[in-house]
């Protein structure tokens, strides 16, 4: 097994490390240290967004690492208040990244009050068709912005970037993208940490395969199919997330994964998020 498996987008030639290093809620002195770890510990994908305000630490980061720009996978994400301005804001990203091109350019949610995600994908689509960036995406989009892109854009997402873990699998939403082309990626795989992984079936496929919960679950996502972003500031866990390419669920094993859905998600509705903030 490869120690970083990678998955081959819907655009020519490129491909995401199917393991990323998620940095929201890291302050941005604190992100640089944190980011790295995770590329000393092997993480070749980053993912951030312009308002996590950490784009600066994340860019230190990548410039200090000496790691060539071509072995490393950043995404940033457009905020909900530049739907209107998407060129500037992807300008004002790169120059705060200190980069001169992200992997993947994601819409981060529909907002669909101020109804303007299908204007802000069109100018994505301009970026991209332009050479600026590897890949566009989406995230937080709901089954029925899928559709309405569809009927109205002329480029299928590369990615949804969703909420996902074994709480709330997202069983429909990632039966849409694999019939349409999209890789789902999970935000919040392990959960945020919260409950999921203390449950007990957790601790019991743990100890069957030498490893911790969170491990358990972010080869769930693995296998099936996902990119998964977990986040952690602590070395010990940064190590430890990444550490999930030499061992396989088996079918069973997935199955008491699929039993712990409840159906609930730990984060806002994309269809009622509205914030401008
Ligand atoms: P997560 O599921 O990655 O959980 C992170 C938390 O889990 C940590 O803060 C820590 O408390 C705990 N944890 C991490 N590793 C652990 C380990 N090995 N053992 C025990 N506990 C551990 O949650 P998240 O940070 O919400 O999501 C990950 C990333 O997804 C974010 O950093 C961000 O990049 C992305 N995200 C995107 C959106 C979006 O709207 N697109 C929303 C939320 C998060």
């Amino acid at each position: 097994m490869d120690r970083m498996n990678s998955l081959m987008l819907n655009t020519d030639g490129v491909q995401i490390p199917q393991l990323g290093f998620g940095v929201w809620q890291i302050p941005d002195q604190e992100a640089e240290h944190a980011v790295t770890t995770a590329l000393e510990a092997g993480y070749r994908h980053i993912d951030t967004a312009r308002i996590y305000g950490n784009e600066a630490g994340v860019g230190r980061a990548i410039a200090a690492s000496g790691i060539p720009r071509k072995k490393l996978f950043v995404t940033t994400k457009l905020w909900n208040t530049d739907h209107g301005r998407v060129e500037q804001a992807y300008d004002e990203s790169l120059a705060t990244l200190g980069l001169d091109y992200v992997d993947l350019y994601l819409i981060h949610w529909p907002a669909p009050k101020q109804d303007r995600y299908v204007q802000a994908w069109r100018s994505l689509e301009k970026i991209y068709r332009e050479g600026r960036v590897k890949a566009i995406g989406v995230s937080n989009f709901t089954l029925d912005n899928l559709e309405r892109l569809d009927r109205e854009a002329e480029l299928t997402p590369s990615i949804n970037q969703i909420e996902l873990h074994p709480y709330f699998p997202q069983k429909q939403l990632r039966a849409y993208h694999t019939a349409n082309g999209i890789l789902t990626e999970a935000w919040s795989p392990l959960g945020q940490g919260r409950g999921l992984l203390e449950e007990p079936a957790l601790t019991v496929l743990g100890d069957k395969h030498g490893k911790s919960p969170a491990q358990i679950v972010l080869r769930w996502h693995l296998q099936l199919g996902n990119v998964a972003i977990p986040k952690s500031a602590t070395p010990s866990r940064i190590r430890e997330n990444v550490d999930v390419f030499d061992f396989l669920l088996d079918d069973e094993d997935m199955a008491a994964l699929g039993a712990l859905s409840k159906g609930t998600r730990l984060g806002p509705d994309p269809a009622t998020f509205n914030w401008m903030g």
